[in-house]
């Protein structure tokens, strides 16, 4: 086919005669509004998808600047071929990056994966790649936009550029019709609407031949996602920012080396539903007439976080915070009378999104009373990021499932027989080696592990470890009587727990009668049932069931008993008091003696002194645990006492 039959030669001139610059400035003048408003406000969240809207923005609003130089160029300078080239160039490469932002970001909006659309991205790629490399290319192949014998040619129609052009907004609108469903159906209207006015003015433009709009109807999409998906209002009662915002504020904050200061307000709202209107209010006068530069959050309707940028560790807001807490607070608690608990948080650099401030927040508000202001001295302080940041490992641990993973690590206690005298079994023990941090304890990691249900995995980490040492032990020709586990209630009652157990145990080639199993007792009947269920399980297959901690708290006889336990392990505070009143002395002995008497095995823990020894002996116990002998020990350790 010729085209250049078709073609309409003209001067460059002729080129913009439908041109008016209007359309594209006022693309460049919006998009820099917009990126002011990015960054500069918390509006708008900035997370990985938000890249590509900036990114699409920023593609778009060089090529509406390089097509007023074309213009320019047009009319001032018809003779500069390549510079009328270049500013081409840059004007149909913007536009088209534009659009390959555009279709990625709403690949990913509609969150699909399949085998189709992974076809499809490939192919989008392939046009991209050679539908940009063709146009480029105009001036040697003669396929859209050139020069000839100093005339221009330029169609509307067979250049590549055009046809990538319409490929995109193809493949957009039918992604957003085959996938609909997958967005909320307000949003997707509101982006099928203004998708729509933006092809309807295409389409007049190109009947005008005109491109004055062509980047402005990037312009609207551009807009409506921002809104409908990134923006994040401020409350107008409060003047606070939903919690997602702290994401990029904290983001923003660390990026320029800051830290913030941290003040939480918790009201305990019980009966009420709402804060009243007018303490909104006096929350956002507060905020703006004390701490100059603080933004409010409102993390939920009864937790308010007022923040404040610290720009060098020597600047100090304590002083308005503590005139805040002190002064003014109690006037206005005297008015509304709702329960409180106020924290302050210093220097903070390393809480990075508002679900581990949450999770912060939970914590200081299980562990303070009301109506008490806590401000965070330098332990608090250190402590709350150690948890944060063994938090982030639980869940690195969780996630990789890796059963040997080299940051669990096994310490194991010894625990002596009274019969032999011999240290034949002991009681597994967990540490964590973590990066930076070292060697943690259970006292910071098990409660965390716990409430945000990580704490499995670990579990079945310390058992295959311990299989693992038991099974080298027996190939050196050393023979224990078991190691004991401990399992917390919530692993024990979910489904599989002993199928995964047994697991365990065969693949490392050990007798199931080496492993003991510790569980605590459950105040919850239906978790009391279970209990039993799997206690049967684990016995009929030869482990051994171990009640650990008895005497605390809550003790359930019927139940302890019908649960058909092994051995019974008394508590170390049973021994401390039986140590201290003749009563307490005496119960204990009839206690042990009791569940010996029905054929249970008794353990005292906790034994660290001759005096506790002999008091258990008295008792009639049948292993004794505790430093007295040895504190839990790194498990490679344990042959040392065998
Ligand atoms: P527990 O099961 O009651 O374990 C006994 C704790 O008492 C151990 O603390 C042990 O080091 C300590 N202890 C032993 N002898 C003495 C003594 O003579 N005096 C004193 N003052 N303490 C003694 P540890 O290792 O810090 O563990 C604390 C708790 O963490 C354990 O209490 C257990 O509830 C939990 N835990 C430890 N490892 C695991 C595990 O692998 N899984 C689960 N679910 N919990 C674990
Ligand atoms: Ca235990």
């Amino acid at each position: 086919m010729d085209y250049e039959s078709e073609a309409h030669y003209m001067q460059p001139i002729e080129l913009v005669a439908n041109y008016s610059v209007a359309g594209d400035l006022a693309t460049v003048i919006i998009c820099g509004a917009l990126f002011f408003l990015i960054k500069n406000t918390l509006f708008f969240e900035s997370d990985r998808s938000f890249n590509k809207i900036k990114g699409a923005m920023i593609a778009v609003s060089v090529a509406a600047f390089s097509n007023v130089v074309f213009y320019h160029f047009c009319k001032l300078w018809p003779d500069g071929k390549a510079a009328l080239i270049v500013s081409r160039d840059i004007y149909h490469g913007g536009l088209l990056l534009a659009l390959y932002f555009t279709i990625i970001y709403v690949r990913g909006l509609l969150l699909v994966d399949d085998k189709c659309l992974r076809t499809v991205s490939t192919v989008t790629k392939v046009v991209f790649i050679v539908g940009t490399a063709l146009d480029f290319l105009s001036p040697i192949t003669h396929f859209g936009f050139y020069e000839k014998n100093g005339l221009w040619y330029d169609s509307t129609y067979i250049k590549p550029y055009t046809f990538v052009f319409i490929y995109s907004m193809v493949l957009i609108v039918s992604l957003m019709i085959i996938y609909r469903r997958r967005l909320i159906k307000t949003v997707c209207l509101s982006l099928m609407y203004t998708e729509g006015v933006s092809i309807t003015v295409l389409l007049i433009e190109n009947a005008l031949e005109s491109n004055t709009y062509t980047s402005f109807t990037f312009i609207l999409p551009i807009i409506s996602v921002l809104i409908l998906i990134h923006s994040k209002p401020y409350d107008l009662t409060t003047g606070a920012m939903s919690a997602s915002a702290f994401n990029s504020y904290a983001a923003h904050t660390y990026k320029k080396k800051g830290m913030i200061d941290i003040m939480v307000l918790k009201l305990e709202l019980k009966n009420r539903n709402t804060v009243p209107d007018e303490l909104g209010k006096i929350l956002y006068s507060f905020w703006l007439g004390y701490v100059r530069e603080a933004i409010l959050f409102s993390f939920s309707d009864d937790t308010f976080v007022l923040t404040i940028k610290k720009k060098n560790t020597s600047e100090d807001n304590t002083e308005a915070i503590r005139k805040l807490i002190e002064e003014v607070f109690p006037q206005y608690y005297k008015v509304y009378n709702i329960p409180y608990k106020i924290f302050a948080l210093y220097g903070v650099d390393f809480i990075n999104t508002s679900t581990e401030l949450q999770n912060i927040i939970d914590y200081l508000s299980e562990t303070h009373r009301s109506n008490t202001v806590t401000l965070a001295d330098e332990g608090l302080m250190k402590k709350l990021r150690t948890r944060k940041d063994v938090l982030k490992q639980l869940k690195d641990i969780a996630g990789k499932n890796d059963l040997d993973d080299p940051r669990v690590k096994v310490f194991c206690q010894p625990v002596k027989n009274l019969k032999n005298g011999s240290f034949d079994t002991a009681e597994a023990l967990m540490r964590l080696e973590l990066p930076e941090m070292g060697m943690i304890f259970p006292d910071i990691f098990i409660p965390l592990a716990e409430k945000y249900d990580l704490i499995h995995p670990l579990s079945m980490i310390i058992l295959n470890k311990v299989c693992r040492y038991i099974k080298l032990l027996e190939e050196d020709g050393i023979t224990i009587s078991r190691i004991s586990v401990n399992f917390t209630i919530s692993e024990l009652t979910a489904d599989g727990f002993s199928d995964e157990v047994f697991k365990i145990i065969e693949n490392n080639h050990i007798s199931f009668s080496k492993i003991g199993v510790e569980l605590t007792e459950s105040q919850n009947y239906s978790d009391y049932l279970m209990v039993k269920e799997r206690v049967q399980e684990l016995k009929e297959r030869g482990i051994k069931v171990y009640l650990d901690d008895f005497g605390t708290g809550y003790s359930n006889f019927d139940r302890i008993l019908s649960l058909g336990l092994d051995v019974i392990k008394f508590d170390r505070s049973l021994l401390l008091m039986a140590g201290e009143d003749k009563n307490s002395l005496f119960s204990m002995r009839l206690f042990s003696e009791a569940f010996k008497e029905m054929g249970f095995n008794v353990l005292f823990e906790g034994i660290e002194t001759n005096e506790q020894q002999e008091i258990c002996a008295s008792c009639n116990a049948d292993y004794l645990q505790g430093y007295m002998f040895s504190k839990p020990v790194p498990i490679e350790n344990y042959r040392d006492f065998l």
